[in-house]
C-alpha cells in the first residue's frame, strides 16, 4: 500500500447544516488531521528538517543522539533519554512492540533483519472483562496537544523553563504551557502534579472531546440487523436462531435510551419493515424488483429502540413463522445492502449481515467458481482473492457514512458444504471495520450456540462509533504498512466505522533516517470516537523506548510472540499476491535471516523455561539468542498453520475466513493460533482446573493460569500426534476453537465425568458427546475441574467464542483433520512441510527455505472434495410492481407456492 505521497492538510472543519448530516472525507476529524505542513505516515513531518541545524549530516551511530551545546538547545530537538521517565509502562494488553529497544540506525536495523513495528488492540478489556481506562476532561483548558504535529500530551515529553513549555517527543517542537495547565517541576524535572494528572502518569488515557472534535452531533447506537430468510436460512433453523438471538440481546444493546433498530430481509427480494410505535401490527414493504429498488420512507425503518420496542417484539415473534413455508432459494444479498445502506446513511451505525448461501441475484450476485482441483496448486489464491469487486465498492462508500458490516456466513451441513465466495465477501467487513464470522457445515445442534455467543458478543461488547484513528512515531521512524480491518483515508488515517474491544491493527515502521537524532522512540495511537452512551472521546496510547547503538540489547529486547504476529501478518498479503507456497518460503527465509544475522550480535544466553519446551531446546544449535528461542518452531507452526499450509484439503472459504482471523489477531490469541496449547487431561494435577490461591504469591508461582479467577492450567505437552496415548484424554486450544481428544481405552471414571455418565465412547458420535460435555450435568471434583479449564479459556480468547468438538482416537472426519493439522511438531503430508521440528531447526540453523529434507511426495487428495457446484435456481423475478405491502398473515400465506 503507498503510504507516501505527500499530505495535504485537511481544510477547516465546516459545520453541517442538519443532525447526522454526513461530513465528506476531507471534513470529517479535523483534530487527528497531520501536523501542518506536510506529514509522513505516521503523522510527523516526513520531509520537516529541523531550521538551524542538520541531524542527517552529524550522526552519532555509537551514541544515544545528539549532546545538548550549553546554552545553544536546539529548537526541535527532542527529549533526551534523561529527560523522559521510562520507568511508565502502557498495559501491554492495548500495545506491543516488537522489539523494546530501538536500533538506532537504518544499517543496523538492516543487519538484524527485525520487522520493527507494534500490535494495538486501542479498547481492549482488562484481565476481569471491564473497559477500565483513566478519563481526563481538559475543559477549559482545552486538550493539550503538539502545536506543530498534534501528538497529545503523554507522559514522555520533557518539561522546560521551569514548567512553562513542554517539548514534544513525536517532533520535537517546544510548545507554550497555558497558565490553566501549569505546574511547577520537582528536582528531576518532572511536574510536580505528574502522579494526579493520568496523561502525565499513564501511558494510556481516553480525553473526553471538546465541540471543535465533531463535525455532528455525536451518533446514536444503530442496529441493523440484514437477515436471509431463503430456504437455505429457514431449514437450517438459522433464521429462528438468529431471531432468537436479536431478541435475547435487543435488553443488553449499548446505548439506552437512545439505540435505534431497523430490520431488512431477503430471499430473492428484498423485505423491509415499518416500526413506527403507533402501528398496532408492524408493516411488511415487499421490493421485487431488486434492479430497481424503490424505497419510500427510510425514516420509518429505523426506529428508537425503546419507542418501537412493542411492534419489534411482535414483528421478531412472528418472523420465523412468516417463513417458515419457503421454497425460496435465491438470495439478493447485494439489493438488500443497497436498500439497508439507503436506510442507515444518514446516521451511520452497525450493520449485522446474516446470510445462509451465496449470493445469487441482482448486483453482487457470486459464481460457483471454487475450483478444488486448482487446490494445492499455484492457481489456488486466485480463489482466495475476491473476484467480484461490487462488495469492496460497496465497503468504502459504506465506511465514508460511518456503516461498519458484521458479516455471518452460514454454510449449512449437506452432503459437502456450499461454496460462498468469503473472499469476495469479506471486503464488507475488512473496509469497514467490521468481523467476519464462518459457520461451515452448520448444524444447529452442533453450532447454534456459537452463533449465538458470537452475535450476542458483538451486539453487547464495548464499541466505538464513527471512529478514526491515527498512528504516530518519533521522528526518524515512519510507518510503512497497517494490518487489520479498516478503509484508510488520505496517507495515514484509518476510518473505522465501529472499533470494538476486539479490534486489532497491526503497525510495521521503518527508519526514515540514516541515523536517529532521538533517543527515545515513541508511539502514539490516537482513536477518536464516540462511545455508545453519545461521548466524543479520543482514546490516545503511547508507549516509549530507548534507541541503543548495541545491537545485542536489540536483540535481547525481542517479544517474539509480537514478531511472529506481525510476521504473520505481512506474510498473509504475500499469500494473497503470489500464493501460499511463496509466503511458506518467505517465512522461512525470514527466520533463517534473523537467526543468522541475531546469533551474529548476540551471545548465547539460555534462560530454563518451566514448560514442556526443555527437550525442545536441547535441540537447537547454541547461539540462538534467547529471545529468539521460540522462534524456528513458531515460524515451523505458521508454516502448517491453516492460514498458509499447503495441501489440497483447505477449501478456499475456510482458507479465506482463517486468514481474515489472523489478520485482525492479537498477540496473546496468536501465540496460541501458531502454537495451539495441549493439556493432557487424564494425568492433570490435583492443582489443575483451581483457581490460584490468592495467599500465595503468584510472581513465583510458575504455573500458568488463564481466566477471570486465574485457573491453574495443566501442563502443557508437546504438539505432536505421538503424544496421544490411548489410555489418554487430551484438551487442544489454539485460541480460536477447543478440541477434546479421547483415547480408546480412557478411563471409564474419566468418560462418566465428562460425558453425562458414559462409561465407553465407542460408536458415540463426536456431535452427541459434545454436546454432553456442554451440558456438563455430571457433578464432582474431576469434572468440575475440566470445566473450570474450559471455562477460564473461553474467557481468554474474546475474538471468538471457543466451541469444543471432540474426536475420538481413530476418527477420520473433519473434525479429526483439523485437530490433526494443530499437531504442528509432526511432519505435514504437503509438499514443503514434511519436516519434523528437529529437522526445521536444521534447515533454518543452516540459513535457508531450500533443501527440505524428508520429502514425502507431492500434498496427498485427503477428505475426497467433491466438485461443489450449486444447482439453486437462477431465474429472473417476473414482477411489474414497484414494491408492495403485505400483512404478516400474507407473507405466510405466499409462502410455498414457488
Ligand atoms: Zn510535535
Amino acid at each position: 500500500m503507498g503510504l507516501r505521497p505527500p499530505h495535504q492538510p485537511p481544510p477547516p472543519p465546516t459545520h453541517p447544516p442538519s443532525p447526522y448530516s454526513q461530513p465528506s472525507h476531507a471534513q470529517q476529524h479535523p483534530d487527528l488531521a497531520g501536523p501542518q505542513g506536510g506529514s509522513g505516515p505516521a503523522g510527523y513531518p516526513g520531509h520537516y528538517r529541523p531550521p538551524s541545524m542538520d541531524y542527517t549530516g552529524a550522526p552519532h551511530p555509537q551514541g544515544m543522539g545528539p549532546s545538548p551545546v550549553p546554552g545553544m538547545e536546539a529548537a526541535n530537538q527532542l527529549p533526551m533519554l534523561s529527560e523522559v521517565d521510562l520507568s511508565i509502562a502502557s498495559d501491554p494488553r492495548f500495545m506491543r512492540f516488537t522489539v523494546s529497544k530501538i536500533p538506532n540506525s537504518q544499517n543496523n536495523a538492516a543487519a538484524t533483519k527485525l520487522p520493527l513495528g507494534v500490535v494495538i488492540q486501542p479498547m481492549a478489556l482488562d484481565a476481569s472483562g471491564q473497559d477500565s481506562i483513566d478519563v481526563v476532561n481538559f475543559g477549559a483548558t482545552g486538550i493539550v496537544r503538539c502545536k506543530k504535529c498534534r501528538t497529545y500530551i503523554n507522559p514522555f515529553v520533557s518539561w522546560h523553563d521551569a514548567g512553562r513549555r513542554w517539548r514534544c517527543n513525536v517532533c520535537g517542537t517546544l510548545n507554550d504551557v497555558s497558565s490553566s495547565y501549569f505546574n511547577h517541576l520537582d528536582e528531576h524535572g518532572q511536574r510536580r502534579d505528574k502522579h494526579e494528572r493520568p496523561e502525565l502518569s499513564n501511558g494510556s488515557v481516553e480525553l473526553v472531546a471538546p465541540g471543535e472534535y465533531m463535525v455532528r452531533p455525536p451518533q446514536p447506537p444503530v442496529y441493523l440487523f440484514v437477515v436471509d430468510v431463503s430456504y437455505s436460512s429457514v431449514a437450517s433453523g438459522l433464521l429462528a436462531r438468529t431471531v432468537e438471538t436479536i431478541k435475547k440481546n435487543l435488553d443488553a444493546l449499548p446505548g439506552d435510551p437512545r439505540t435505534q433498530f431497523g430490520l431488512v430481509t431477503f430471499d430473492s427480494t428484498v423485505h423491509f419493515y415499518h416500526f413506527k410505535p403507533s402501528l398496532k401490527m408492524p408493516q411488511v414493504l415487499v421490493v421485487p424488483d431488486i434492479s430497481e429498488l424503490f424505497l419510500p420512507l427510510p425514516e420509518d425503518m429505523l426506529v428508537n429502540l425503546k419507542e418501537s420496542r412493542e411492534v419489534i417484539d411482535l414483528l421478531l415473534e412472528s418472523l420465523p413463522e412468516m417463513y417458515e413455508k419457503t421454497r425460496n432459494m435465491d438470495s439478493a444479498l447485494g439489493p438488500a445492502l443497497t436498500g439497508a445502506y439507503r436506510v442507515m446513511a444518514p446516521v451511520g451505525g452497525k450493520m449485522c449481515v446474516v446470510l445462509a448461501s451465496m449470493p445469487t441475484l441482482g448486483d453482487g450476485r457470486l459464481k460457483p467458481r471454487e475450483e478444488l482441483r486448482a487446490l494445492g496448486t499455484e492457481r489456488e489464491h486466485a480463489m482466495l482473492n475476491p473476484e467480484e469487486s461490487w462488495y469492496r465498492t460497496k465497503a468504502v462508500e459504506f465506511s465514508r457514512v460511518q456503516i461498519s458490516v458484521d458479516l455471518f456466513c452460514v454454510a449449512p451441513a449437506g452432503q459437502q458444504t456450499p461454496f460462498m465466495d468469503l473472499a469476495s465477501l469479506t471486503a464488507l467487513s475488512k473496509f469497514t471495520g467490521g468481523n467476519l464470522f464462518y459457520y461451515p457445515g452448520f448444524a444447529m445442534e452442533k453450532d447454534g450456540r456459537k452463533l449465538e455467543e458470537e452475535m450476542g458478543r458483538i451486539l453487547t461488547r464495548p464499541t466505538g462509533f464513527e471512529a478514526v484513528m491515527r498512528v504516530r512515531a518519533t521522528r526518524g521512524l515512519k510507518v510503512t504498512q497497517f494490518y487489520g480491518n479498516y478503509y484508510i483515508r488520505g496517507t495515514d488515517l484509518l476510518a473505522l466505522p465501529n472499533c470494538s474491544s476486539e479490534s486489532v491493527f497491526g503497525v510495521e515502521m521503518a527508519h526514515d533516517e540514516a541515523f536517529l537524532t532521538a533517543s527515545v522512540i515513541c508511539v502514539q495511537a490516537a482513536l477518536l470516537h464516540t462511545t455508545s452512551s453519545g461521548e466524543r472521546r479520543i482514546r490516545v496510547h503511547t508507549v516509549a523506548a530507548p534507541v541503543t547503538a548495541v545491537l545485542q540489547e536489540v536483540i535481547a529486547s525481542v517479544d517474539v510472540d509480537t514478531l511472529c504476529n506481525l510476521m504473520a501478518k505481512r506474510m498473509l498479503e504475500v499469500a494473497l499476491k503470489t500464493g501460499l507456497d511463496a509466503a511458506r518460503h518467505r517465512l522461512t527465509q525470514l527466520c533463517a535471516d534473523l537467526l543468522r544475522s541475531c546469533r551474529a550480535f548476540s551471545t548465547h544466553q539460555p534462560q530454563g523455561r518451566a514448560s514442556g519446551y526443555q527437550q525442545q531446546q536441547q535441540q537447537q544449535p547454541a547461539g540462538i539468542p534467547s529471545t529468539l528461542e521460540l522462534l524456528p518452531l513458531y515460524t515451523m507452526a505458521m508454516t502448517k498453520n491453516v492460514a498458509f499450509r499447503g495441501g489440497t484439503d483447505i477449501r478456499p472459504d475456510l482458507r479465506t475466513y482463517m486468514m481474515q482471523l489472523f489478520s485482525v489477531m492479537n498477540v496473546a490469541t496468536s501465540r496460541a493460533f501458531i502454537h495451539p496449547n495441549l493439556f493432557a487431561l487424564h494425568t492433570m494435577g490435583n492443582e489443575a482446573g483451581l483457581p490460584v490461591p490468592p495467599s500465595k504469591d503468584s510472581s513465583t508461582d510458575e504455573a500458568p493460569t488463564a481466566g477471570r479467577q486465574k485457573i491453574r492450567l495443566p501442563v502443557a505437552v508437546n504438539l505432536s500426534g505421538e503424544r496421544f496415548v490411548s489410555e489418554g484424554i487430551y484438551l487442544l486450544e489454539n485460541g480460536i476453537s477447543l478440541y477434546l481428544w479421547v483415547g480408546a481405552r480412557a478411563d471409564p471414571r474419566q468418560l462418566a465425568a465428562l460425558f453425562g455418565g458414559m462409561t465407553s465412547v465407542e460408536g458415540a458420535d463426536g456431535g452427541v458427546l459434545a454436546q454432553l460435555f456442554e451440558e456438563g450435568k455430571e457433578e464432582g471434583d474431576y469434572a468440575r475441574r475440566v470445566h473450570a479449564i474450559v471455562q477460564a479459556l473461553r474467557e481468554e480468547r474474546s475474538l471468538r467464542w471457543l466451541q469444543v468438538q471432540v474426536v475420538k482416537e481413530g476418527d477420520a472426519g473433519l473434525e479429526a483433520s483439523s485437530l490433526y493439522r494443530n499437531l504442528v511438531e509432526d511432519r505435514a503430508a504437503f509438499s514443503g512441510g514434511q519436516y519434523n521440528y528437529a529437522e526445521f531447526m536444521g534447515m533454518v540453523s543452516r540459513g535457508g527455505g531450500g533443501g527440505m529434507p524428508g520429502g514425502m511426495g507431492g500434498g496427498g487428495t485427503r477428505g475426497g472434495w467433491r466438485d461443489g457446484r450449486r444447482t439453486s435456481a437462477w431465474n429472473g423475478i417476473p414482477s411489474t410492481l414497484k414494491c408492495y405491502e403485505m400483512t404478516i398473515e400474507e407473507i405466510k400465506g405466499s409462502q410455498g407456492k414457488e
